[in-house]
């Protein structure tokens, strides 16, 4: 699915040490082909792939964590974008009641989303009333009788009449009822079709709705942006409602029906039971279809940690090739700030939690070596020369370690001092940051 599909193409780019415009470029070629694989419209995707490229490239990769992160943060926040930004509340009407006018294909959900809906604004304070327009399916009237007794909203019906006269009655009652939000359920087709729009336009002429909300079922992908851009070229629809998220759905409809009718999913449907609705916020939805873990959680996290300034101060050390070992605490006690290695770790997408335990981050290490640099006195840390064997022996009493854990830190602090001469300061501190100091 598009999810393991993104994530194998930021985990080429994971670690590497510089982004250049070709890995731009070969992590937007997978990119391209999952989105399409996931039945994003082509054009959509075209839009899509462009506007993060010319982000990616053009964007300041030092402050982040790593390159695969910028480029994961930069879908994420154009994927979020693509959907609307905001989510869309439902349009109240100033003068009640709000009259909702639900759309869509057999199957979609109209009934049981409109008990849905009405059940949830129903919990908000509101006093919902349902009306059954659907005269095409027989049993259609029946359904809605028991889904609306199940999130207790009342039902108004007057059998298998004309749907129109059963619509404006309905509103009607729900004046002189008290009812300030009115759910009209329609007949649908299994294809969109002539004699449905007809219909349906009629409706809108006679009693003027305040929305008319599109349900589609997010699993047919493709179809379900075609059958909501003819149902918006018919009606002038004012939003969606996207069904059966709980499916094995691919994240196609969702992303592309924003971008292809410019109307807003306001709505998610996510399983059968009558409680299973919410708001459609496109930033979860993003992070959904990303399915990076908790990857953009510790992005913020990496960047509320990193102090700007010290990264100034220590890239300035660096152009003059003073990396010394007060600097290379501040790495670590940043490094710790931001919470357990393991745990940081686990957070990756593909880097399983267990698999971790005790193996290749060792903490303990790294409060050693914390230890061990506090234990110096601060001209030690601008120049380790001065520690001869006396000097040893009273930092590895004072830090409750061995002189062979303090030359071992000297040793692998000496070679970051040489790797700092081969590579630019840019590349070193980035490295910092990675966690590879
Ligand atoms: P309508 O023909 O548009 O009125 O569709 P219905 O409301 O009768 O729903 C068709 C089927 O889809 C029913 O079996 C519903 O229980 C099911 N359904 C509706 N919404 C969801 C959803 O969000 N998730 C799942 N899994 N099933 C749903
Ligand atoms: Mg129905």
């Amino acid at each position: 699915g598009l999810t393991e599909k993104l994530s194998a193409a930021f985990k080429r780019l994971r670690g590497k040490g510089r982004l250049t415009e070709a890995d731009v470029k070969e992590a937007m070629k997978e990119i391209r082909m999952a989105l399409l694989e996931a039945d994003v419209n082509f054009k959509v995707v075209k839009q899509f792939v462009a506007t993060v490229t010319e982000r990616a490239v053009g964007s300041d990769v030092l402050e982040s964590l790593t390159p695969a992160q910028m480029i994961v943060k930069i879908v994420n926040e154009e994927l979020t974008a693509l959907m609307g930004g905001e989510s869309t509340k439902l349009t109240i009407s100033p003068k009640p009641p709000t009259v909702v006018m639900l759309v869509g294909l057999n199957g979609a959900g109209k009934t049981t989303n409109g008990a849905k809906l009405a059940g949830f604004l129903k919990k908000q304070g509101k006093r919902p009333l349902l009306v059954a327009c659907d005269t095409f399916r027989p049993a259609a009237i029946t359904q809605l009788e028991v889904v609306g007794g199940q999130v207790d909203v009342p039902v108004f019906q007057m059998g298998q009449i004309d749907p129109i006269d059963i619509a404006r009655a309905g509103i009607e009652h729900a004046k002189s009822h008290g009812n300030d939000i009115v759910f009209i359920d329609t007949a649908g087709r299994l294809h969109v079709d002539q004699e449905l729009m007809d219909q349906l336009r009629d409706m809108k002429a006679a009693i003027d709705p305040t929305e008319i909300l599109l349900i589609v079922d997010a699993m047919i992908g493709q179809d379900a942006v075609n059958a909501a851009k003819a149902f918006d070229e018919a009606l002038d629809i004012t939003g969606v409602m996207l069904t059966k998220l709980d499916g094995d759905a691919r994240g196609g409809a969702a992303l592309s029906i924003k971008a292809v009718t410019g109307k807003p999913i306001k709505f998610v449907g996510q399983g059968e039971k009558l409680d299973q609705v919410d708001i459609f916020y496109p930033d979860r939805m993003a992070s959904r279809i990303l399915g990076m873990g908790d990857v953009l959680s510790l992005i913020e996290k990496a960047q509320q940690t990193f102090d700007a300034k010290k990264a100034a101060e220590l890239e300035e050390k660096l152009r003059k090739n003073r990396f010394t070992l007060a600097d290379f605490y501040d790495q670590l006690v940043q490094l710790k700030s931001m919470g357990s290695l393991t745990d940081i770790a686990g957070m990756l997408p593909g880097v399983n939690g267990k698999a971790l335990e005790g193996a290749s981050v060792d903490e303990s290490a790294l409060s050693r070596t914390e230890a061990i640099i506090l234990s110096m006195t601060p001209a030690e840390r601008e120049d380790p020369s001065l520690l001869n064997n006396s000097r040893k022996k009273r930092i590895a009493a004072g830090s409750g370690t061995q002189v062979v854990d303090i030359n071992r830190l000297l040793k692998q602090f000496e070679m970051m001092q040489q790797m700092s001469k081969q590579f630019s300061g840019k590349q070193l501190k980035r490295m910092g940051k990675m966690g590879k100091l």
